[in-house]
């Protein structure tokens, strides 16, 4: 499949591994947002949240426990970060397989201050 998260849970683009189970991948964005950026998608190609259903609920619900142990381990989970899935068109979703960003390590207030 032309994907490129497919291409890199299969390891034909490299990236910076940060964890992985039969389950989920999780390595760390290119252009990262903040000291800590780090994408966990299925290895299991779903689109979007959109295409989240009974089938694969658990796979996900998975991610979510893997994102809390991620952020332990990263330092970031007592300060506090952002997990964030953009969707579609509108949401500027660049990459057509579901990921969700873990993003922290600095204060995201707005305006800064
Ligand atoms: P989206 O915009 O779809 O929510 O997020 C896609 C993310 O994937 C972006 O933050 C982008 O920097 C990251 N990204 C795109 N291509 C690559 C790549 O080849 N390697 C890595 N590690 N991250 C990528
Ligand atoms: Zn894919």
């Amino acid at each position: 499949m032309d994907c490129l998260f497919c291409k890199i849970i299969n390891g034909d683009i490299p990236s910076t591994k940060v964890y992985e189970d039969d389950k989920c991948y999780a390595f760390r964005d290119i252009s990262p947002q903040g000291p800590t950026h780090i994408l966990v998608i299925p290895k299991e190609h779903i689109q979007s949240v959109n295409e989240i259903n009974d089938a694969n609920k658990d796979t996900v619900g998975h991610i979510f426990t893997v994102i809390s142990k991620i952020a332990k381990e990263e330092g970031i989970a007592e300060e506090g970060y952002r997990v964030v899935s953009n969707i579609g068109e509108y949401g500027q979703q660049t990459v057509p397989h579901l990921h969700f960003h873990i993003i922290g390590g600095r204060n995201m207030k707005w305006p800064p201050g």
